[in-house]
């Protein structure tokens, strides 16, 4: 057997907990993996710091010196040990505080030692809060102090004795063994071409770097690798699928799209919306089964295109359904839907987590006999029970909302799989698109209906509060209603937030003559339908709510956007609540607050908002300040993997290029039965047999 897929639980220094502890945590079993358990960052050990350099955002350093002396601070709990090291110039403090026993018996004053750490500011000095100290008298010789790898662990591991000192050194001696060569994942011909490390070397510098050159060429490789089989793997599943499932053929357009056209549209549809029509059209008449996302941002319209496209398949026999994320969202594009049609003569029903049992069963029973045309609902639409008699076109209301389980148990509806739109406010990155979805194809509505004005965001101080409820009371009286939002209800008061309780109470004291709604994640369906219908029908002016108004709601005469505790959101949901008003023909205003200590990071963020409306420039601006990692949905709309070295933001001309080669790979050679890629097979076989897991949705 291959040495690589040896149970670590042999190698020395691991032994049956410890290899328990790193399957448990980390899922690694093998020499593999472990191999494959990258560091996550390398500090330069080759050269010791003074103390008087230390300065704000340094990373890990090392500095020369002796402990002046030990000090504890307070009792029990809270009790600390500090110590004052000097280098024989200045000082730092060195704090601990956990095995303050231990450390007092390990270390003493007035010896040689290296303290190794990350300096802190504090109360206008520098701290290093548990460093690690080796005696000088023990450093191994200079020419191994180079980069030292730094391994993730988990808190468990911790407590098991498993940091990543340990982890260094349980990989060391593997790496003498490496020597030999383990075999090759990449043909020859692309590390030729890419002028890529071998493997064997690769794995021996990633851990253990010669020098930062040899870490970046390891690094690089490693990263491509990655990408690149992600990449396959992908393209590999829509050759499959295209290959295995047809899609249904929607061959004219009928009776129902023409006459809604001619006769039921309110207005003239954007250019950017006829334009999506078509590739929409043109996918379903292509006998591939579609999968397109449709990305506008928010008030573009894409209710519209998802209706029509469902006409389309009414006109063809089929029926169609209609996915929302909230109930509130469900009612609403049934309200608007129902509204749209008219006598047109389609029958739409909506199925929620509400419907009634008896009315669920009458409706089950309309769906299988086909005299239901569109569905339209939560994710109770999905259920088992739901059963169509030819659904042949699903839409997918704001997607990040729906895993990729949920979205596969909808091609179970019928023989073939429908055609399925996927529609967002909150557009993908390109580059996180491409890695998700290896052949969706992309639809942008990139232009507004005629007569909005673009909203006009501000950032404000709390401090200003009075002036903005001048501002309130102005556009109340110009017959404008207004959003204020919440991060979060009662939380603890410590946190010395304004919750939304508090902000209701303050808000009908400030305007004791206007009516004001109170809606959070906490009431029941028939409170908040209630509460949101006075906001809708402008019975009330002000609307006191928590993000449950995030997505979708369409009240357009709402021309003001609160948003409280701005900081406490991330960039798409404050992209998102914004998207709340500037539907009508009024003046729209989105004013941020927040307080006035703001991380940088934070101030980034305001900024933002405040320069742009584009939803793409948003998220792109996300996945910078936040990595793919992070960002908001990405792990709900399903990321099927974890990128353990690559980074979607900084790799993004690398992922380019193994997607292209990949697809150049595929075809040549779509079964990778030549000689030379019998080595990718090979791979991807095993890949499936360890974690990589592709639904039938990629
Ligand atoms: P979103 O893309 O956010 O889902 P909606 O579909 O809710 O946007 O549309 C926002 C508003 O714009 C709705 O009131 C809708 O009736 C209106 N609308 C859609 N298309 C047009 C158009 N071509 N001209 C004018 N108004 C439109
Ligand atoms: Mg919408």
């Amino acid at each position: 057997m291959d040495f690589s897929m040896q149970d670590i639980k042999f190698l020395p220094g691991v032994g049956p907990k410890k290899a328990v502890l790193f399957a448990a945590e980390l899922g690694i079993r093998s020499v593999e993996d472990l191999l494959r358990h990258y560091p996550y960052k390398y500090v330069d050990r080759s050269r010791f710091y003074y103390l008087h350099e230390v300065a704000e955002n340094m990373p890990f350093i090392q500095v020369k010196g002796q402990i002046l002396k030990f000090e504890k601070i307070g009792e029990g709990h809270t009790m600390r040990l500090t110590a004052i090291f000097t280098d024989g110039k200045s000082t730092i403090e060195l704090v601990w505080f956990k095995g303050i026993k231990y450390v007092l018996e390990k270390f003493k004053t007035g010896i040689d030692y290296v303290v190794f750490g990350k300096p802190n500011p504090f109360n206008g000095r520098y701290n290093i809060v548990h460093p690690e100290i080796e005696l000088v008298s023990q450093l191994p010789p200079a020419d191994q102090m180079g980069l030292q790898p730094f391994y993730n662990t988990t808190e468990k591991m911790k407590t098991g004795f498993l940091i990543s000192k340990t982890i260094q050194k349980i990989i060391f001696p593997l790496l003498k063994s490496l020597q030999s060569g383990i075999p090759e994942t990449l043909p020859a011909y692309i590390l030729k071409r890419y002028a890529l490390m071998n493997l064997t070397d690769s794995l021996i510098n990633v851990h253990n770097p010669k020098n930062t050159h040899s870490l970046n060429k390891a690094r690089q490789r490693l990263k491509f690798e990655e990408l690149f089989y992600i990449q396959l793997s992908i393209l590999l599943q829509s050759k499959y699928r295209e290959q295995n499932f047809s899609g249904f053929i929607f061959a004219q357009i009928g009776q129902f799209f023409n006459s809604f056209y001619k006769e039921f549209l309110p207005f003239e549809l954007t250019g950017a919306q006829k334009r999506v029509l078509r590739e929409i059209r043109n996918d379903v008449g292509s006998g591939k089964q579609m999968n397109r996302l449709l990305q506008g941002d928010v008030g573009s319209g894409k209710t519209l295109v998802a209706l029509m496209a469902m006409l389309m398949a009414i006109d063809n026999g089929f029926q169609a359904a209609l996915m929302a994320p909230t109930e509130i969202l469900a009612n609403q594009h049934y309200d608007t839907i129902k509204e749209l049609l008219g006598d047109l003569g389609v029958n739409i029903a909506l199925l929620t987590g509400s419907t009634s049992k008896k009315m669920r069963e009458i409706l089950h029973e309309q769906l299988r006999n086909g005299e239901l045309n569109i569905l339209i609902g939560t994710h109770a639409l999905i259920e088992e029970n739901v059963q169509f008699k030819n659904l042949g076109f699903v839409v997918i209301d704001e997607q990040h909302r729906f895993g990729v389980e949920q979205r596969s148990k909808l091609w179970k509806k019928n023989t073939n799989p429908p055609h399925i739109l996927v529609m967002t406010a909150t557009p993908i990155p390109r580059t996180l698109a491409m890695t998700l979805y290896g052949d969706l194809s992309v639809s942008v509505i990139d232009e507004l209906p005629p007569g909005r004005k673009p909203i006009q965001t501000y950032h404000y101080y709390q401090s200003k509060r009075q002036s903005i409820n001048q501002f309130i009371s102005k556009q109340v009286q110009a017959g404008r209603q207004i959003y204020i939002v919440y991060p979060l209800i009662n939380e603890s008061e410590k946190m010395d937030l304004q919750d939304l309780e508090n902000g209701y109470n303050y808000i009908q004291e400030t305007f004791p003559n206007y009516k004001v709604s109170k809606i959070h994640g906490k009431l029941k369906p028939r409170e908040k339908d209630y509460q949101m219908q006075k906001f809708v029908s402008g019975e009330y002016q002000i609307m006191v709510a928590t993000t449950v108004i995030e997505v979708g709601v369409n009240v357009p005469n709402a021309s003001v956007m609160i948003i409280e505790n701005a900081e406490r959101f991330g960039l798409s949901q404050l992209h998102q609540l914004r998207g709340r008003v500037g539907r009508g023909a009024e003046q729209s205003f989105c004013i941020l607050l927040t307080g006035f200590k703001l991380a940088a990071e934070t101030r980034k963020r305001m900024e933002i908002m405040v320069r742009t409306n584009d939803g793409f420039e948003i998220s792109e601006a996300d996945l910078q300040l936040r990595g793919p990692g992070d960002l908001e949905g990405t792990m709900q709309s399903g990321l099927p993997f974890e990128l353990k070295i690559a980074n979607l933001v900084q790799d993004v001309k690398m992922l380019e290029i193994a997607r292209k080669t990949a697809m150049e790979i595929l075809d040549e050679d779509a079964r990778l039965e030549k000689a030379e890629n019998i080595i990718l097979y090979k791979q991807l076989q095993k890949m499936k047999t360890n974690k990589l897991n592709w639904g039938v949705i990629s």
